[in-house]
């Protein structure tokens, strides 16, 4: 049985996480941190009944306290790389969902990780038709190197663009060097700021925000009197939990920075 702390656990995510390590065989819920609902059974919380865990304030003292096998972690952008540095100092697997993490943070985390014998686990997109929208992408940006992301979220998501999205701009503009494969130069003249989104490694990302959308994601290619458009939707929070609880198992076998679901796959 892998024992499991849930940080940020009364957030929308951590409640399916909670309900997710509570209902396979192989994991088990033993502690939930946040900031708001302390004292409250985290079991009520996420509407399976009542654990006898209460959601508690402080995640070092936690730690200290249950001492748990892994720690999933999704809270917000500005403390998540604090988090995962107390789960290192204190020795205990993460495994990371919040967005936001630079790459040299990752990378600093993943020294610790290594330093310390244990892994950290970050992945931008736990869902696996998500991971494999990038897959595509990648394998279609070396033939369609012309393209364009739209991403469309609920509207209290803090970051944008997404976590997904940078990561998939990243994996077409790796595609197009390997494959020597050059967009079109952007001819636009005159914008209004932001007109044009926001480009990573040439790929410009549309971020749009609004209540009733969950994660979505199109990724638009351009060629010669022909276009193709990839579209992958989160339309519930259950989409991520088959990653989340794959990555908790993988957890204790890995050491250092796995960086992405894609490896797991
Ligand atoms: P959310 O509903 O706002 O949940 C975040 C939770 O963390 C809240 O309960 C919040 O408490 C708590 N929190 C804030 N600061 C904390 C701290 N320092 N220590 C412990 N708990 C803290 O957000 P969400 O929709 O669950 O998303 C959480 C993160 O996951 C975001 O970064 C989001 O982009 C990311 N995400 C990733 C994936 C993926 O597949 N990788 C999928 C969906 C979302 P309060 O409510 O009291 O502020």
């Amino acid at each position: 049985m892998i024992r499991v702390l849930v940080n940020g656990a009364a957030g929308r995510m951590g409640l399916q996480v909670v309900k997710a390590i509570a209902e396979d065989a192989a994991t088990e819920p033993v502690g939930a941190v946040g900031i708001t609902h302390i004292g409250e059974d985290i079991g009520e919380l996420a509407g399976i009944g009542p654990l006898g865990i209460a959601v508690r304030e402080g995640l070092a003292a936690a730690l200290e306290e249950i001492k748990p096998d892994v720690v999933v972690d999704f809270t917000i952008p500005q403390a998540v790389f604090e988090n995962v540095k107390t789960c290192m100092a204190h020795g205990v697997h993460t495994v990371v969902g919040t967005t936001g993490l630079t790459e040299a943070q990752r990378g600093e985390l993943g020294k610790l990780a290594e330093a310390k014998g244990i892994s950290v686990f970050i992945a931008p997109n736990f869902s696996i038709g998500a991971v494999m929208m990038m897959k595509v992408s990648e394998e279609i940006a070396a033939y369609l190197p012309d393209a364009e992301i739209i991403e469309l979220h609920h509207n209290n998501k803090l970051d944008a663009p997404s976590g997904t999205a940078i990561m998939t701009a990243h994996k077409i503009a790796a595609a197009r060097q390997a494959a020597d494969a050059v967009p079109a130069p952007d001819k636009t003249h005159e914008s209004l700021a932001g007109a044009r989104g926001t480009v990573v490694e040439a790929v410009p990302i549309h971020s749009v925000r609004l209540p009733g959308y969950v994660a979505h994601q199109q990724v638009l290619f351009g060629g010669y009197g022909e276009t193709l458009t990839i579209r992958h939707d989160s339309l519930d929070r259950k989409s991520f939990m088959p990653g989340v609880i794959l990555a908790v198992k993988k957890a204790p076998k890995q050491k250092g920075l796995i960086f992405g679901l894609e490896h797991y796959l």
